[in-house]
């Protein structure tokens, strides 16, 4: 490997992903010198590639579906790294971001801040909001913890499988705030009406004849923030509803914004990341 910084993302699939793009856009914006390619790695093989991408001299990984939960066992199993990861990593038990230093990696979870960010970008007040979450995979526990830690005064989550909602609910009813979540009927097919903030998390929307999450109840203007990374049918039936409604990219760029600064210990130039994402 050259030199410079040996950045990568691993994950499986990745050969779709957006992020070397913008990643790439802001070395080269900052004038470091360096590489961030995708990394195909299977479900179980992050062990063994971990080290031999440390022995290549990577530095700064994200790391995607479906290795986030795996790099948060692994790291919480290695009494260096588990001294290392962060509070959010801890409280997501996942990891979307590692850093190599002095020997070992550091285990970090951006995806709340990218949400953060995101949903301020809308317009989103999450101190106070009346929040419906789709979804209980990776992406709504990282939605979910942003939201009870940002003071929301409700979050009702809905999700197809009631099972899995559940564990979710549990999983974050000691947390602080937990009194506020709630559970939506799996049958639901508009959103509470008193909802402010309906967050998507679910996959939906990925396939062109995937069916439609559940909509904005109809004469409500809550904000919409669908966490796909591109135009979605779900997305234009809430513009179509008068909702304001953004789609996942603002996420993917500021979680990646901050992984980018704790690898080069550098302020993200996020406008030239922001331009690799929204090119028209
Ligand atoms: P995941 O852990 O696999 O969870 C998938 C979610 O989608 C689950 O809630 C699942 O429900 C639901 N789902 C899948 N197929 C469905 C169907 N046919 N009908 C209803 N629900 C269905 O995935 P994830 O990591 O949370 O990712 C979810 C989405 O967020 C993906 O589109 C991903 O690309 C996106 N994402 C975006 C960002 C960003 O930065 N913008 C970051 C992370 C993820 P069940 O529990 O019932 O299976």
């Amino acid at each position: 490997m050259a030199g410079g910084f040996c950045l990568g993302l691993l994950g499986d699939p990745v050969a779709h992903s957006l992020s070397p793009r913008f990643q790439t856009a802001a070395l080269r914006a900052l004038g470091l010198s360096g590489s961030y390619e995708a990394i195909r790695v299977p479900a179980g093989e992050l062990a063994e590639r971990l080290a031999e991408l440390a022995a290549d001299g990577f530095t700064g990984l994200n790391v995607t579906v479906p290795l986030k939960e795996e790099a948060f066992a692994l790291l919480a199993g290695d009494p260096v790294s588990a001294a290392r990861l962060s509070p959010v990593a801890r409280a997501l038990a996942a990891v979307n971001t590692l850093h190599r230093t002095g020997g070992a990696w550091t285990g970090h979870n951006t995806d709340p801040e990218g949400f953060r960010r995101a949903a301020a970008e809308l317009g989103a007040t999450l101190a106070g909001c009346q929040a419906v979450l789709l979804g209980a995979g990776g992406a709504a526990r990282a939605a979910l913890w942003a939201l009870l830690e940002a003071g929301a005064e409700r979050v009702a989550l809905w999700n197809r499988s009631p099972g899995r909602r559940d564990r979710l609910l549990a999983d974050f009813a000691t947390h602080p705030a937990g009194a506020a979540l709630s559970a939506l009927p799996t049958g639901m097919a508009v959103c509470p009406p008193e909802a402010t903030l309906v967050v998507q998390a679910t996959s939906l929307g990925l396939a062109p004849d995937d069916p439609l999450p559940p909509l904005p109840d109809p004469g409500t203007r809550p904000r919409c923030l669908d966490l796909v990374t591109h135009p979605s049918p779900w997305q234009r039936a809430c513009l179509d509803a008068g909702c304001e409604t953004a789609d996942g990219r603002a996420m993917l760029l500021w979680q990646g914004a901050a992984a980018f600064t704790i690898w080069t210990e550098r302020p993200a130039p996020v406008a030239a990341m922001r331009a690799t994402l929204y090119p028209d």
